[in-house]
């Protein structure tokens, strides 16, 4: 619509885990309901080129896009708000930056120039924000920048948004979002933070357009005014963002207090009326007033950090929604279970997912979950390490291949069901070398994917080295466990199903990367429906 660009920073000040990502998010939605593009980027100020070495401890969940990137798990609320896909351009961290400096320096780019933070990382920074908006022709380009200002880490990229400040002029806004803490021993809402953090942003040459106040309590209108007086913004830009039930609120807070009007404004573009967002509220609707409540084990390894499993959580919420049911995710840490506990820990579950993973810890409990599940015929899905380990139950327990397992947890095991992948064998490097992203996969005609998908050609994202080991497949059919979906270039089985059981799916790749608000995701809407038909 528009015809040039418009470049929006999201920063951070005060604290950390503010939600810049759900703020960018809502605000991209809001305009993107006004008919614009928009596309939204983090910029995350570590080292690491990409998180994919990333424990899932340290920042939570790696998500996946559909171009195989490793990428902050911030990009899966962007996809999940906008309906729209993401790719590598979308995620650049520091590690990233240098790489890229660097490896020009060792080309000789530089013609023997000093290469030094100012001009050429910042250059660098300033060349991965602008070129979403070359390339990907949008009305507006969101870019977060991670960190909290003050940091040592982010100056170079606050930096970089002080020099496009000036370079773009008119067409771009910065908001800056803060903390208003309340002190209850006084009974007051506290300022001085968000005045201390907008000091240092301006020391940097960084002047705050629209600020977003995070509050647990309404802030009066003369706290508003005095944040704008001290810290050279209009009243009107001063927008409070109160703690909501569901992060799928903030977009309405945000429109009722005018965040895309005032950016909007800001950039002196028409604001025309308010959109309705009625797909959206029908959505809230739905989740607000389920008829079913099913309560669901999540077996993993890293329960204790809910964001290790964001994309599940949110797949749930989807895939809830479209069935009206209210889905309570119990976590089960999977180092806890095993033969004797089973039974008082899935009790009264209604389903269970086997989580995503790597490496040998909690995968024996893991293993003792899937059994109890395939033999109590409790719905269940198994998600990339999920799926091999009912493989591996399967073997052990049904084909009586005891010593059955996967490459990735005994080297020596005389059956592999799980195998190293061929293209993985002379990897050595670790970043950025496993099979990922999006694949193509043809499913079973009558099989519980093929009618959850409605379709025999999908295609789903990937991240892992391990594959069935296609030698035993013969033996798993005639047992009953079937390849229900294949990729069709190289025969690698996507998809495993036991079609005795109520709904028993295991899938090599990770469908909750692509489950969204308005698109909930086939699979985990079709297994919230078996949970729910178990209960009855
Ligand atoms: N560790 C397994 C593999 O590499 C599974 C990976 C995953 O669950 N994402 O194949």
């Amino acid at each position: 619509m528009a015809t040039e660009t418009k470049y929006i920073f999201v920063t951070g000040g005060v604290a950390s885990s503010l939600g810049k990502g759900i703020i960018s998010a809502s605000l991209a939605k809001l305009l993107q309901a006004r008919n614009y593009s928009v596309t939204i980027q983090k910029l995350d100020p570590y080292i690491n080129v990409d998180p994919g070495t990333l424990n899932p401890f340290e920042h939570g969940e790696c998500f996946v896009t559909d171009d195989g990137a490793e990428t902050d798990l911030d990009l899966g609320h962007y996809e999940r708000f906008l309906n729209v896909r993401t790719s590598q351009a979308n995620n650049v961290t520091t590690g990233r930056i240098y790489k890229t400096v660097i490896e020009k320096e060792r080309r000789g780019d530089y013609l023997g120039k000093t290469v030094q933070i100012i001009p050429h990382i910042t250059d660098e920074i300033k060349r991965r924000i602008k070129l979403l908006g070359t390339n990907g022709n949008y009305d507006f380009v969101i870019t977060e920048i991670g960190g909290t200002v003050g940091d040592i880490e982010s100056l170079s990229y606050i930096e970089a948004v002080r020099q496009l400040k000036w370079e773009l002029k008119n067409r771009c806004v910065c908001i800056h979002l803060t903390l208003v803490p309340y002190l209850a021993a006084c009974g007051e809402l506290k300022t001085k933070p968000t005045q201390h953090s907008v000091k240092a942003l301006q020391e940097a040459g960084v002047q705050p357009d629209v600020l977003v106040l995070r509050t647990e309590h309404k802030l009066r209108p003369d706290i508003k005014a005095k944040v704008a007086n001290f810290c050279n913004v209009q009243p009107g830009a001063v927008i409070e963002s109160r703690d909501c039930s569901t992060i799928y609120e903030v977009p309405l807070e945000m429109q009722k207090e005018g965040l895309d009007k005032i950016v909007l404004e800001q950039l002196g573009i028409e604001v025309g009326p308010q959109p309705e967002l009625l797909p959206w509220r029908s959505f809230l609707e739905r989740y607000k007033n389920p008829k079913h409540h099913v309560k669901i084990a999540l077996v993993g390894k890293y329960v204790e950090l809910k964001d290790a499993y964001k994309s599940i959580n949110e797949s749930f919420i989807h895939a809830g929604a479209a069935n009206e049911a209210d889905v309570n995710v119990a976590y089960i840490n999977a180092e806890t279970v095993n033969k004797d506990n089973c039974e008082s820990l899935f009790a009264d579950i209604d389903g269970m997912l086997v989580a995503p993973g790597f490496g040998n810890r909690g995968i024996e409990g893991k293993i003792e979950a899937v059994r109890y599940a395939r033999e109590n015929n409790i719905p269940f899905l198994g998600i990339c390490l999920g799926m091999q380990c009912a493989v591996i139950e399967f073997a052990r327990n049904v084909l009586g291949l005891d010593d059955a397992n996967s490459l990735e947890m005994d080297e020596k095991c005389s059956h592999p069901v799980i195998n190293l992948m061929e293209e993985q064998k002379l990897v050595t490097e670790k970043g950025g070398t496993m099979r990922l992203g999006a694949y193509p996969c043809t499913l079973k005609d009558g099989s519980n994917a093929a009618k959850a998908y409605g379709s025999l050609e999908i295609e789903e994202r990937h991240r892992h080295r391990y594959e069935f080991n296609n030698l035993y497949k013969e033996q798993f059919e005639a047992a009953g466990m079937i390849a229900t979906g294949i990729n069709p270039q190289t025969n690698l089985v996507e998809i495993v199903e036991i079609p005795t059981h109520r709904w028993f799916v295991g899938v090599q790749f990770h469908p909750e990367y692509k489950s969204t608000v308005l698109n909930p995701h086939p699979l985990f809407v079709s297994f919230v429906k078996a949970t729910i038909e178990n209960k009855k």
